[in-house]
């Protein structure tokens, strides 16, 4: 046993923890979770504990259902929701088939190996996501249609006076800060009852972990403050969808690979060919960051989402933004990528931001023209001759320009990328097939 297992047994042991739970993500990036008892950890750190992947969305066919889950001890952490005594703990595990070779369908793993990738030309991968979402009242939430009613009125950067919005960011945040998740900032985001908090950068890996932790605390903290947090892309028509902007960086040891100064915006070579290759694959990737039938509700609605394949220096309608260089910051270097919707697998939409910008630096993509105007207001024929393309308009063409690209099927791997249009085909159909209250209110009575 090596000196982390230890560490968590003897954890274990102190402080009274009576459950274990074992954490993993489904091919969608939904949380799953075994609980353990005290006395399985030694042989879940050797064997790791077995469980039916075919029961879990993307893991396996019948016929080869059993898998394995092995906990991460250094994702070891008490679980402070449940309490001081005979508490809970949690650790992440990687999914291992029965020969205790790496799932194929385990979305960490993509990860871990796009961030191999990257280490093989001497990476490190640094993420830092801004997470928005909605609190409601928590009303009628089993009905069909749930009644959503915002929890304030408040609008950006607002300080709601008594409103349960500040009591619910301080909770949230002590909760992730007690669990080793550094928040940078956290304020109201534009909607009303919309909350934004912010992940201090850390590599895409913990990052990755840190947001299915984050998502489960936001969760709790509003149950037990008897209000209801969604990260739905878009669940009011006419308020802005809550994305999930990732700033990204790539370092070179201490270095910030992404800084140089003296250039423009101190951008090196390195970060202007990441930018490329960002832009050069983002419609092949959109599918996964903008995962649901929703998503396209958020991207094609205003309100500061991004609808076209553009990049700015602080420009808020581009697609990656530079944010302003801080003298004397090289470190801070990075870009932004602001499609990402707070609804996404991490794990699956980092390692493809990831290989996308490789691809960049590989290729040695020319990065394009900055755009300075607001592409909203550019007429389709400026877009076109500044040669700035739209993203997907709905899943359906998101899945099909996904399902022709070599670098999206190369950094899933065939099962993952199977899955994913199979599942996203069949959501497709199910909402298409939908007559909508819209098509009744504009058409029953005329027609
Ligand atoms: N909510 C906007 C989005 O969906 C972002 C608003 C902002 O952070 N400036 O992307
Ligand atoms: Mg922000
Ligand atoms: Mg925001
Ligand atoms: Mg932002």
């Amino acid at each position: 046993m090596d000196r982390q297992q230890e560490f968590v047994l003897r954890t274990v042991e102190e402080r009274d923890i009576r459950f274990i739970r074992l954490w993993f993500t489904d091919v969608l990036g939904m949380l799953k979770s075994v609980a353990v008892a005290p006395a399985e950890l030694e042989s879940a750190f050797s064997e790791g504990i077995g469980f039916d992947g075919s029961s879990i969305e993307g893991f396996t066919r019948v016929y080869e259902a059993d898998m394995i889950a092995k906990p991460d001890p250094t994702t070891f952490q008490v679980l402070p929701w449940r309490g001081e005594q005979q508490g809970t703990a949690r650790m992440f595990c990687d999914i291992l088939t029965p020969d205790g070779e790496p799932s194929l369908a385990d979305s960490r793993y993509v990860l871990k190996r796009a961030l191999a990738k990257a280490s093989d030309k001497g990476f490190t991968f640094y993420t830092h996501p801004e997470v928005e979402f909605y609190l409601f009242q928590a009303l009628d939430l089993d009905a069909p249609v749930p009644r959503l009613v915002p929890v304030d009125r408040g609008g950006y950067f607002d300080h709601v006076p008594r409103g349960s919005a500040h009591d619910f960011r301080r909770a949230a945040i002590s909760m992730l800060e007690s669990m080793g998740i550094s928040v940078e900032f956290s304020h109201h985001e534009a909607g009303p009852g919309q909350n934004e908090i912010d992940l201090r950068y850390a590599d895409a890996l913990t990052t990755a972990d840190n947001l299915m932790t984050f998502r489960t605390v936001v969760k709790e903290v509003a149950l037990e403050q008897g209000v209801y947090a969604s990260f739905m892309p878009k669940p009011l028509a006419e308020h802005p969808g809550s994305g999930m902007h990732t700033h990204m960086s790539l370092f070179e040891g201490d270095r910030n690979a992404f800084h140089e100064p003296g250039s423009e915006y101190e951008l090196s070579k390195v970060a202007r060919q990441f930018i490329a290759g960002l832009l050069h694959h983002a419609a092949e990737i959109t599918a996964v960051t903008n995962q649901y039938v929703n998503s396209y509700k958020r991207l094609w609605g205003g309100s500061e989402a991004p609808s076209f394949v553009s990049w700015g220096h602080n420009n808020r309608s581009a697609l990656v933004r530079v944010p302003m260089y801080k003298p004397g910051k090289g470190n801070s270097s990075r870009v932004e990528y602001r499609a990402l919707d707070s609804a996404a697998n991490p794990y699956l939409s980092f390692a493809l931001l990831l290989a996308a910008g490789l691809k960049g630096i590989e290729e040695g993509y020319e990065l394009p023209e900055e755009t300075s105007d607001d592409v909203w207001e550019l007429t389709p024929t400026e877009r076109r001759a500044l040669d700035i393309r739209p993203l997907p308009q709905d899943l359906d063409e998101a899945v099909g320009i996904m399902e022709r690209s070599e670098l999206v099927a190369e950094t899933l791997g065939e099962h993952v990328f199977d899955y994913v249009l199979r599942n996203k085909r069949e959501e497709w159909t199910a909402y298409r097939t939908q007559v909508t209250p819209f098509e009744l209110e504009r058409f029953f009575s005329i027609l």
